[in-house]
């Protein structure tokens, strides 16, 4: 896996309030839409079905329609605001469905708005990470 990509896990790890770690087995939380339990490596590298979903999707980015949304997370698609753990099934669906339907579409919009109610409902800067960023 990418050392990037990497990164972000972590960012979406220690920035949720779900997610435990223990040194010998690395981290664990639930996926943000059904709840299954996940496992990552202490690097972030996922050991279960855990993918990194962009709760505003990246593509939204810099649409008039999600300006409003966009704020929401700092207008930085990489924000550990807008960065959550799904698992695979639920991260395509997902993608498949409301965030290629667009935010112009009021269904799809409302979805992506309740998913990012729940994030930032988990969400909590981490110690190390006083600005919400890795450095
Ligand atoms: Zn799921």
């Amino acid at each position: 896996m990418r050392p990037v990509l990497k990164r972000l896990f972590l960012l979406a790890l220690s920035t949720d309030t779900e997610a435990q770690y223990r040194d010998s087995e690395g981290w664990q939380t639930r996926c943000l839409h059904c709840r299954s339990r996940l496992l990552f490596k202490p690097d972030g590298e996922p050991i279960s079905a855990g993918s990194l979903e962009h709760v505003v999707p990246q593509a939204w980015f810099g649409k008039r329609a999600a300006k409003a949304i966009c704020a929401r997370v700092g207008d930085d698609p990489n924000d550990g605001r807008n960065l959550a753990i799904a698992c695979l099934t639920c991260n395509h669906a997902k993608g498949r469905g409301p965030d290629q339907r667009g935010p112009g579409d009021p269904d799809a919009l409302n979805v992506v708005t309740r998913l990012l109610d729940a994030r930032l409902l988990r969400f909590r800067i981490a110690a190390d990470m006083p600005s919400g960023h890795w450095a």
